[in-house]
C-alpha cells in the first residue's frame, strides 16, 4: 500500500503545523480548516480506518481521544469542542490513514451534517 499525505507528514516528507507529538500520534493543524480550531490527531500507526481498528488497538484509540481534549485545552477551548470521525468514503473520509478531527471556536449544530 503506497504511503497516505499523513505518513508522509509523521515522516516530515511534507510540512505541517504540528502542534502535539508523542510515542504514538502527532497532532497537526488541518490544511484546510472547518472552525477557529480544526486540528488532526492522527496515530503514527497506519491504521486505514475506524473500522479496520482491532482489539489491540483500544489503548491507542482511548490515547487519541484524551490526547485530543488535552490538546483543546491547551488551545484554549477545553469548555467547548467537537470530536469527529469519517469513517469510510460514505461518511465522507478521504485520507485512509485513521484521524479524529478536533474542532473548536464557533458554534456546532447537532446533528452534525
Ligand atoms: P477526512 O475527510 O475525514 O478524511 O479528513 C481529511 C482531512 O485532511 C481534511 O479535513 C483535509 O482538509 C485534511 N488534509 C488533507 N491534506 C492535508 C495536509 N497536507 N495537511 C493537513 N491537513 C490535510
Amino acid at each position: 500500500m503506497s504511503k497516505t499525505i499523513f505518513a508522509k507528514i509523521i515522516d516530515r516528507e511534507i510540512p505541517a503545523v504540528i502542534v502535539y507529538e508523542d510515542a504514538l500520534c502527532v497532532a497537526f493543524h488541518d490544511v484546510a480548516p472547518r472552525a477557529p480550531m480544526h486540528i488532526l490527531v492522527v496515530p503514527k500507526k497506519p491504521i486505514a480506518m475506524l473500522s479496520e481498528a482491532s482489539s489491540e488497538d483500544r489503548e491507542l484509540l482511548g490515547h487519541l481521544m484524551v490526547t485530543a481534549a488535552g490538546i483543546a485545552r491547551d488551545q484554549g477551548y477545553g469548555d467547548a469542542f467537537r470530536l469527529v470521525v469519517n469513517n469510510g468514503e460514505g461518511a465522507g473520509q478521504t485520507v485512509f490513514h485513521l484521524h479524529v478531527h478536533l474542532l473548536g471556536g464557533r458554534t456546532f449544530s447537532w446533528p452534525p451534517g
